[in-house]
């Protein structure tokens, strides 16, 4: 059977991206579950740049699978597109969320609704066996809400509010995330791309 090896260590993300990939009838696998045990330094400038650092790091050691990375973030209009590639270090990596997300609210207080706006971003690498890489990207538009609402997703999710379902992402089942998430639209146009290279001998 294909090998997919997903270079992720976020147990949430996985479950996602085997939800997704699972029509491809393949076999998915994270870093650690295929013995891949490596930091890697994401210093890229763009997404697209940090998912294919992550990517051809993880291809280094299994040249026979497909590899796939992501690498994601929000992007505040009125702050200059703030965190952006960024989101995960904003305040330091290991500052809890609850304040990562009322900082993001008192950097717009007074900011009216219209110019709240934000996205998430998605960007999602393959190297192919053979070194073949792809890049896709995807978003989801909303806007900064004014307090942090729902139990659900992780990160910033309390906080970016999506206008046409009337609720925060952190509202969302995972199920109902994964329909019009950035990362859920992104998995699906890779998988376009990987169906386009049937044949792909990766044992
Ligand atoms: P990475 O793609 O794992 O490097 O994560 C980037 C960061 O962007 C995450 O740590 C979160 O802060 C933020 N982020 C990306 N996707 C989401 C999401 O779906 N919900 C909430 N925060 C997200």
């Amino acid at each position: 059977m294909n090998r997919i090896i997903f270079a992720t260590g976020n147990a949430g993300k996985m479950r996602e991206i085997r939800m997704i990939l699972d029509d491809l009838g393949m076999e998915i696998l994270s870093m650690k579950e295929a013995g891949i045990n490596i930091d890697i330094d994401e210093n890229g400038a763009t997404y697209e740049e940090n998912a294919l650092i992550k990517a051809r790091a993880v291809a280094g050691f299994a040249r026979e699978c497909i590899i796939l990375a992501d690498d994601s973030g929000l992007e505040v209009d009125y702050l200059n597109r703030e965190p952006g590639v960024y989101s995960a270090r904003y305040l330091g990596e290991d500052t809890p969320y609850s304040v990562k997300n009322a900082n993001l609210i008192s950097r717009l207080e007074g900011v009216p609704e219209e110019k709240r706006t934000a996205r998430f971003v998605c960007a999602i690498a393959a190297v192919l066996p053979g070194g073949r890489e792809m890049t896709v990207r995807a978003t989801i538009e909303g806007r900064i809400g004014y307090e942090e609402k729902g139990e659900g997703g992780f990160g910033y999710d309390p906080i970016f509010y999506v206008p046409e379902l009337n609720k925060t992402t952190a509202e969302l089942t995972g199920e109902e995330k994964n329909l019009v998430s950035h990362r859920g639209k992104a998995l699906r146009l890779m998988k376009e791309e990987l169906k386009k290279n049937e044949g792909i001998n990766c044992q």
